[in-house]
């Protein structure tokens, strides 16, 4: 069977479980084939189907994420490895270096923390943005620091990237120019589909309100943040108010963003300029 004609077959069948499925057949048959989506697609009249993209096709069929698949997700201007170890990185998380971007357009940052770094997305991201920043990725999870540091040394960034085991900043000292933060903001009874299902929990959900992680961090920022700094915080689309709240008790001014569907998705927490 022809590549093109692989990819109609198999686009037809993903319909039933992706909103992407011939996005989702191209990257299946291009990790099967072990070359970019692009080179598979200029290249598709040399190629031919290995036996081995039936295997992908019903894998995803049986729901699991393509990121988990292929083990690879792109973030801003990097390639990430993931696995089911770590939350896969979302395009609206790229709103947090957006507005870090906008932030630091006349100075850079030079230390960075990320809490909850996941697959190091946040930092690896702004340590590529930057090149002579350094920073901290925390997370609670070992196995997630070990995808992690992977993928730092993957990017050549492991000389400026230091990854800890930690319960959020407990014991950390600042200052730190830029603070970036996506903890877990779903409220534990909502009930979830599709790929989300396949990541970690510990990743997702964060007690009654979706809450209970932004009301642990926020304490923990006067003292991390230096002067000039800002921290990004991501936020689910509907808690602007609450959590702009628990910053502003903290001192801190409060801004939203909004992400590429127009949902609040981040909160840009400043310190309030007292002279
Ligand atoms: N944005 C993610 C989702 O809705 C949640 C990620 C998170 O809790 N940090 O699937």
């Amino acid at each position: 069977m022809s590549v093109a004609q692989a990819l109609r077959d198999a686009a037809a069948r993903l319909e039933a479980i992706s909103g992407t499925p011939r996005l989702d057949a191209e990257l299946l048959l291009a990790h099967a084939l072990d070359v970019s989506r692009n080179e598979l697609l200029m290249r598709q009249r040399d190629l031919s189907v290995p036996p081995g993209f039936n295997l992908l096709l019903d894998r995803r069929l049986a729901g699991e994420p393509i990121a988990y698949i292929t083990g690879n997700r792109d973030f801003w201007t990097i390639s990430l490895h993931v696995t089911p170890d770590v939350l896969i990185p979302r395009p609206d998380t790229e709103t947090l270096i957006e507005a870090a971007v906008d932030h630091f357009a006349k100075r850079a940052p030079a230390h960075i923390l990320d809490l909850g770094t996941g697959s190091g997305a946040l930092l690896l991201a702004a340590l590529s943005q930057w090149q002579l920043a350094s920073g901290v990725g925390v997370d609670v999870s070992p196995a997630a620091l070990a995808v992690a540091r992977g993928n730092a040394e993957r990017l050549g960034l492991a000389d400026r990237a230091d990854f800890r085991l930690g319960d959020w900043a407990e014991g950390m000292e600042g200052p730190f120019d830029l603070i970036l933060i996506n903890p877990p903001y779903i409220a534990e009874d909502v009930v979830l589909s599709g790929d989300v299902l396949h990541e970690p929990n510990g990743a997702l959900f964060a007690g009654a309100e979706g809450l209970d992680d932004y009301r642990r961090i926020a304490p923990m920022l006067p003292r991390l943040l230096g002067p000039g700094g800002m921290a990004a915080i991501e936020i689910g689309y509907d808690q602007r108010v609450s959590v702009s709240a628990l910053l502003v008790d903290q001192g801190f001014s409060v801004t939203a963003r909004a992400d590429l569907a127009g949902h609040d998705r981040c909160l840009v927490a400043t310190l309030v300029d007292l002279d």
